[in-house]
């Protein structure tokens, strides 16, 4: 007996109850709190195409369109995404200038827009309905640019203790913690901490960023790491200087390389 008959779900009646499940409750846009009609994607046609199908469940379409994705060409080190859209990816000037102790930094998009007020609404009105859409992007970014072979642990950006209180949980972790169990990906939250909060970094010069994030983190079991391929992982990469201090500790407790993966990119 064929497999596909107990496969087989009629196409028609599963559109006509999704049809009627979005008149009754119309869904709402989780950046910009519009109501919205995704009737398209059950029709199959896709409204935007720089973003995954699945966030039409979550952003509007006016969302959705404002969110740019980081592409070529940009630079091999940090991933900043240069302004000119021509040419092959090379390094940067800010990394041809500091020490760099990652390996590669790589971003799913642009810090501005709608991925911007999208993690705001995270991080400041802990509009935690946000994680499913997000950490779906931080996936996705994991699987374009690494794999399970090539990654084994996972590390995100700690915050102090005292922020961690205020705020009740870490962006980052949860920008992660979903998708690494599925895949069985070790998940470290415990090894690297933070031993104080920091001023923000980006109104400091390139001297002054580093003093300020200088001995923020330290490791408490450095054995955990050792020979470790780590991937850190944060929600924004603004000047670099926190996943590089970040990144110098892991090195120094022993790690094989460390790369970073972040939400967005400012630019
Ligand atoms: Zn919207
Ligand atoms: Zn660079």
């Amino acid at each position: 007996m064929s497999c596909d008959k107990h496969n087989y779900i009629p196409a028609f009646p599963q559109r006509l109850s999704r049809t009627f499940l979005n008149i009754i409750f119309p869904p709402r846009c989780l950046i910009c709190s519009a109501y919205y009609d995704f009737r398209q994607v059950s029709n199959g046609k896709r409204t935007s195409d720089s973003l995954s199908d699945f966030t039409i469940q979550y952003f509007c379409e006016t969302c959705r369109k404002d969110i740019i994705r980081t592409a070529s060409p940009f630079c091999t080190k940090c991933g900043f995404p240069f302004v000119s859209r021509e040419g092959e990816n090379h390094t940067c000037s800010e990394c041809l200038l500091e020490k760099r102790y990652f390996r590669m930094a790589r971003s799913f998009g642009v810090y501005q827009g709608a991925l911007m007020e999208a993690i705001h609404h995270l991080k400041y009105k802990k509009k935690t309905s946000l994680c499913r859409p997000l950490s779906g992007l931080a996936r996705e970014t994991f699987f374009q640019f690494w794999d399970m072979s090539t990654i084994d642990l996972l590390v995100p950006v700690p915050l102090h203790v005292k922020r961690l209180r205020e705020r009740g949980f870490n962006q980052a972790h949860l920008l992660i913690r979903r998708w690494a169990k599925q895949e069985g990906i070790t998940l470290d939250c415990l090894t690297l901490s933070r031993n104080r909060h920091t001023k923000p970094q980006t109104t400091l010069s390139r001297a002054e960023r580093r003093k300020n994030i200088k001995g923020a983190f330290s490791l408490r079991h450095s054995e955990k790491i050792k020979g470790q391929k780590i991937l850190l992982v944060d929600d924004v990469y603004t000047t670099g200087a926190t996943v590089n201090e970040c990144a110098r500790v892991l090195k120094k407790g022993g790690a094989e390389f460390v790369d970073i993966l972040t939400l967005a990119r400012a630019v």
